[in-house]
């Protein structure tokens, strides 16, 4: 039997990737994946419109959600894997989290307009087609009246510490994310933990937090994070007791870090967070 194709971060139009979550599902099915999980920032809209065109297509679908979060004045993102997605407390939470997002978008405009760049909210929302206005929504507006050339460097002129269009936001708590995904019976996993840039003390600390209020995991393998990090956080998650996930955090061609369905396998002394469901149609 062929290794199966698991690919359990991405992102659609519920947030800011670029596929409808049909037309994700169906460009997974195209690069082969076998589990997918949908994980759009702050928002699980998209879950049951995804299921639907999963299981015609014969893919073994995956609840997620990607929730921003402040831990020590840092932003990380946490991923739910696999909850019930009627849980009323996980979809409240995530309303809130939306709510702060459209506050946040209205100050980032406001910065770029001091900037000298007018329009930008109206030009970003023009970009979120289902969702809450983000980052990537403002970098393509950017993009489109020329102030760079892609939305790798827009980001870096304009959108992070520092720079006019840079708010610095507080997201959720550690503690209310990872309760939120796990009191909807979900696994609560730190996503690409290579991009926090935290160095070897802060890490085991956010590893033992994180494990203390009942978090299950951390993406070992990501495509937002450097294969050479994959283990040094294979044998942090075995030494804190955390499952490991995978995934391509794929938002759309051009604006991706990774294809999907291309990524690395985990290291063999893991231990994959899939192990613990059953993989058949009784996964919620
Ligand atoms: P937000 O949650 O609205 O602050 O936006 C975060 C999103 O912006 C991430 O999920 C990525 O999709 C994207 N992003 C962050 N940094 C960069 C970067 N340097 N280049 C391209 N996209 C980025
Ligand atoms: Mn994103
Ligand atoms: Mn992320
Ligand atoms: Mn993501």
């Amino acid at each position: 039997m062929k290794t199966p194709i698991i690919d359990l971060h991405c992102h659609s139009t519920i947030s800011d990737g670029l596929f409808s979550p049909e037309d994700l599902v169906k460009y997974a099915h195209s690069k082969n994946v076998d589990i997918l999980a949908l994980t759009d920032h702050d928002d699980i809209d998209g879950l049951d419109r995804a299921s639907k065109v999963a299981k015609s297509l014969g893919i073994l679908f995956i609840n997620g959600v990607e929730i921003s979060v402040t831990w020590q004045k840092r932003t990380l993102h946490i991923v739910g894997l696999n909850f019930n997605n009627k849980d009323k407390d996980l979809i409240n939470g995530l309303k809130k989290i939306r709510d702060g997002r459209d506050a946040r978008a209205e100050k980032m405009a406001h910065g770029l307009g001091m900037a000298g760049i007018m329009g930008s909210l109206e030009g970003a929302s023009s970009y979120s087609k289902d969702g809450a206005v983000g980052r990537i929504h403002f970098a393509q507006y950017l993009v489109e009246k020329g102030h760079a050339k892609d939305v790798k460097s827009v980001f870096k002129k304009f959108l992070t510490p520092g720079k006019p269009g840079y708010v610095n936001h507080v997201w959720s708590d550690l503690e209310e994310a990872v309760s939120w995904i796990s009191k909807a019976g979900g696994d609560a996993v730190i996503a690409h933990p290579g991009r926090y840039e935290m160095g070897n003390k802060l890490y085991p600390k956010l590893m033992q937090d994180f494990k203390d209020l009942g978090g299950v995991g951390i993406e070992v393998v990501s495509g937002s994070q450097d294969p050479s990090q994959s283990s040094y956080f294979a044998s942090l998650a075995n030494e804190f007791g955390l499952s490991a996930s995978c995934g391509s955090d794929f938002h759309g061609p051009g604006i991706s870090f990774r294809q999907m369905g291309q990524m690395q396998t985990l290291p063999a002394n893991c231990d994959p967070i899939w192990n613990k469901w059953p993989l058949t149609e009784g996964v919620n």
